[in-house]
């Protein structure tokens, strides 16, 4: 079968800002209403040794209309939602929240000292599923499978199924509409990464250390780099190790009308969510 090799398109930086009570981060998709890969919205990296970037945290917010993935490089974070939910974090772990209708949450940094280091990804829902339940999935660092690679790499899979130098696995995460795949890498210096990835999905790579090269274009240390349509990328190292996320989506095609942590098809369904929100139905199913 012919393949079709993916391209870098586009690069979106990663910009410094700040959330929650002060948390500093990275913010390269949803930096902009135009920095989006459908059905992608945002991804933030947060990396730190100086507690006063991520003591402060994510006191109680609002979400309503699509997923929120955490994934923890380093630390230990807590999660409490309107329900009593108390969940944790732990270093290579990962949340999948559903916020579908609604989700007050709060996610508190559980460390006082030391490195806190990793990424929030926002996946959008499609209309028909913004208003399901909300729901988690916790996945401990031992349920995400690795691939080792020939090279001393690995993959890190915790999404979607990955075959890559002859070796299969499957991701712990299932049954998400978009069929995401969302891959952690590490390349040493000069080393070479080929994945099929499904040729009509939306797919981009964030770099965390050193860079990316994808054909004849590098791909900067904290930077999105967006990839053309493919049925395969090709990944490449330069002279130093290097890590970066690897994601991909069946993209969802509708409009999207983003207030904060809203995330709906119109204008007037964010509005229905900020009154929603106000009232104190946010989270609560219909009579
Ligand atoms: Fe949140």
């Amino acid at each position: 079968m012919h393949s079709q090799l993916r391209n870098l398109q586009r690069e979106i930086t990663g910009l410094s800002t700040s959330d929650g009570a002060g948390v500093k981060l990275l913010r390269s998709l949803g930096s902009g209403p135009h920095a989006r890969l459908d059905p992608f919205l945002m991804l933030d990296e947060f990396s730190s040794v100086n507690p006063g970037d991520y003591i402060a945290g994510f006191p109680p917010h609002p979400h309503r209309g699509f997923d929120t993935v955490t994934y923890l490089l380093d630390g230990h974070m807590r999660h409490e939602d309107h329900m009593g939910n108390v969940g944790h974090i732990q270093s290579g772990g990962v949340q999948w929240m559903t916020a579908g209708r609604g989700v007050i949450h709060s996610e508190m940094p559980e460390q006082v000292e030391g490195r806190m280091r990793g990424f929030q990804l926002w996946i959008n829902l499609p209309a028909r599923e913004k208003m399901k339940p909300a729901c988690y999935r916790d996945i401990q660092p031992d349920q995400i499978p690795v691939i080792t690679l020939a090279s001393g790499g690995f993959v890190k899979v915790i999404a979607g199924d990955l075959t890559v130098e002859g070796k299969s696995v499957q991701g712990p995460i299932h049954g998400v509409s978009t069929e995401p795949v969302y891959l952690d890498v590490m390349l040493p210096p000069h080393s070479q990464l080929s994945v099929d990835l499904t040729l009509n999905h939306h797919a981009f790579v964030y770099t965390y250390e050193g860079k990316v090269q994808i054909g004849d274009r590098v791909v900067n240390n904290h930077s999105a780099g967006v990839l053309s349509d493919g049925d395969r990328v090709e990944l490449s190292s330069l002279d130093q190790e290097t890590r970066f996320l690897l994601l991909a989506g069946k993209p969802i095609g509708e409009p999207v009308v983003q207030y904060g942590p809203f995330v709906m098809n119109t204008r007037a369904e964010v509005e229905q969510a900020v009154m929603d929100y106000q009232n104190g139905t946010l989270t609560q199913a219909p009579a």
